[in-house]
């Protein structure tokens, strides 16, 4: 599940248990961005704050693990090439989804070789408070019959929760408390992140 992760909340963690049950996974690989291109020019923490939040809200279930191979890479994080690392670490025919939500997958053929992604591993489109997988028809007139087939729909139970909305709690001084795991929130407190939005970037 790759993700920018800032911070890590419920609505991931949720999304990422159901689709590990309902796909037969044998583990989730959590892959916090390290410079998403599309969030370019916006202020995010960095990728060590992200990595940590990550592993802090990941460590009570052993089906779990946290990736810093795009924290660690220089330049854009591109998914391809994270999932092409992937395959040589767990073998050519470990089959790897990509867990997204809603919103992800239709800005899917906006990423770097998205075609090329689509073949190397399937596409999971959870469902997300406020968008509708029902534009996933447009995907249709996009890609072939063939890729869209490697995208899956899975309902997960709705949760309306994003780390923007934290990020904005957080600076306004607001409730931010069973929106994401107790210790981030601790981490979050400790850290001084997001009490003043342009301050916590990685410049
Ligand atoms: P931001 O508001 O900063 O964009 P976010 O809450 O959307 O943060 P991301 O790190 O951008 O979190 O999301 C990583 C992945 O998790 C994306 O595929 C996104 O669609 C999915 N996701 C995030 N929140 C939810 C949620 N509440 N329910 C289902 N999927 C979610
Ligand atoms: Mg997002």
């Amino acid at each position: 599940m790759g993700g920018t992760f800032d911070p890590i909340h419920y609505g991931h963690l949720v999304t990422a248990e159901a689709a590990r049950q309902s796909f037969g996974m044998e583990q989730v690989v959590f892959v916090p961005a390290g410079h998403p291109p599309h969030k370019e020019g916006k202020p995010i923490s960095t990728g060590q704050h992200r990595y940590l939040m990550t592993v802090l809200a990941t460590v009570t279930n052993p089906h779990f693990e946290v990736s810093r191979t795009e924290v660690d890479r220089p330049g854009p994080s591109y998914a391809v090439e994270t999932i092409r690392e992937f395959h040589r670490r767990y073998g050519e025919d470990t089959q790897i989804y990509f867990i997204t939500g809603a919103d992800a997958i239709l800005e899917i053929c906006t990423w770097y070789d998205s075609r090329k992604l689509l073949g190397l591993c399937q596409f999971i489109a959870a469902t997300r408070p406020g968008y509708s997988l029902e534009n996933l028809d447009v995907l249709q007139h996009k890609l072939s019959p063939e890729l869209v087939r490697s995208i899956h729909l899975l309902e997960v139970p709705a949760l309306a929760i994003s780390s923007s909305d934290i990020r904005e709690r957080v600076r306004r001084h607001g409730p931010i408390k069973y929106l994401l795991p107790e210790a981030v929130e601790h981490y979050i407190a400790k850290s001084r992140l997001y009490l003043d939005a342009p301050a916590n970037g990685e410049a």
